[in-house]
């Protein structure tokens, strides 16, 4: 992918715009994770020592183009001041005078932080009046919120078009993890693609088989597959209306030469719940009063016999139940083995999207994956093979 870094322009004494991801979680007012505003600090210090001043451009929630009080991005001026150990200037509106004042008042080494840019409906309308009013704050655009990127808003992609724009420092390495991931990717690549149900990850499975060598169904979506094949599913969660799709996904990676992995045993439950009595069956045998709830061991065992053979690891969503014990096990083993190969230099993992990684946090294997993305929205829009309006901006 072409497109500069803030290595390739010269940041001096300039005013720099950055698109940073400041949607914080928080609670009764306040910030209950950091790791968003943490992962912003490398960029604000290069642009300091490249002796930029740093304009920070953000969304908070959905105000929906009003003034909403507890969607002000200020929650977050202490916390940026504290972990950047810098002066955080903030700005009560994201344009006009308010910013012209904060940007003008910005000492060397100071942060500025704009309002909200959601107050205004020029932002989600990417409209082009709204770019120009942030972009007159401006001399060169930063995108560093690669979790934004998916959406075609006004501080995401219309203001690249109006300034010199680069990535930052998150967005390089979200980019340089996932290109490594699929676009050229040292081969054999495995994907897992699991999760509740096939109707959401059609695209995403479509995009899969052209790119990789096996992909690994799990989850919910793995027992629309087997009732496909005929077999029982009992009560298990499937998409019934979905057979016709999973048997025209099976037969197109089979022309595709891309080998498709089912569970070969399962972990069958009475209900729904934590400790719900289970057994382990064939795939063939699911009893009619019970649900299929997570992979079975046989299964984890063909998994980790791909992975060994793999160079690139791609994942996408749970293999089972993973929020209740024990239907979490062949998700963790799975995603340990994952780890492991990835610990001692032979595999490149990456993961990402919705609950993956809160599943793979669960059992400590994402800290040792490659790379986990908390994009969500925009890490799997990637997996699509969609074009993403904030990256196209940049190029
Ligand atoms: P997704 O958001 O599509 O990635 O799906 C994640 C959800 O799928 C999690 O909440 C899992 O509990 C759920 N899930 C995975 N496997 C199963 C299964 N066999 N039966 C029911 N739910 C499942």
């Amino acid at each position: 992918m072409a497109y500069k870094t803030l290595d390739d322009i010269d940041l001096t004494a300039k005013r720099i715009l950055i698109r940073v991801d400041l949607n914080v979680p928080t609670e009764d007012g306040r910030i209950t994770d950091d790791t968003r505003i943490r992962r912003i600090l490398p960029t604000i210090e290069a642009v300091v020592e490249k002796g930029g001043h740093p304009i920070l451009l953000s969304h908070f929630g959905r105000p929906k183009g009003q003034r909403v009080a507890e969607m002000s991005l200020n929650v977050a001026t202490d916390t940026l001041a504290v972990l950047s150990g810098r002066a955080v200037r903030f700005s009560d509106d994201c344009i006009g005078d308010p910013a012209k004042a904060a940007i003008a008042a910005q000492q060397p080494g100071e942060i500025v932080l704009l309002e909200n840019t959601r107050y205004h409906a020029g932002e989600e309308n990417n409209d082009a009046d709204f770019a120009q009013a942030l972009a007159a704050l401006g001399d060169i655009y930063v995108n560093d919120a690669f979790s934004a990127a998916h959406r075609a808003h006004a501080s995401t992609e219309a203001i690249a078009r109006l300034l010199p724009s680069v990535a930052g420092r998150n967005m390089q390495t979200e980019l340089d993890a996932l290109e490594k991931a699929l676009s050229a990717p040292e081969r054999p690549v495995v994907a897992v693609v699991g999760g509740a149900k096939v109707s959401t990850k059609l695209d995403l499975i479509g995009n899969m088989l052209a790119k990789v060598d096996a992909v690994v169904i799990g989850g919910g979506m793995a027992n629309t597959f087997l009732a496909a094949q005929g077999k029982p599913v009992g009560k298990s969660l499937c998409e019934h209306d979905m057979l016709d799709t999973a048997r025209e996904i099976a037969s197109r990676a089979k022309a595709q030469g891309c080998e498709l992995i089912l569970p070969v045993d399962v972990v069958v439950a009475e209900a729904f719940a934590a400790n719900a009595p289970h057994r382990t069956v064939t795939a063939d045998a699911c009893p009619d009063d019970m649900m299929i709830l997570d992979a079975g061991e046989q299964t984890v065992a063909l998994i980790e016999a791909r992975f060994e053979g793999a160079k690139t690891i791609v994942w996408n969503g749970p293999l089972g139940a993973f929020e209740i014990v024990p239907f979490n096990r062949a998700t963790d083993a799975a995603a340990l083995k994952a780890a492991a190969l990835t610990k001692a230099g032979k595999v490149l993992s990456v993961a990402g999207g919705g609950d993956t990684v809160a599943a793979l946090n669960a059992s400590g294997a994402g800290e040792q994956f490659s790379y986990v993305s908390t994009a969500g929205g925009a890490f799997l829009e990637w997996l699509e093979g969609k074009t993403l309006p904030g990256v196209a901006a940049l190029q």
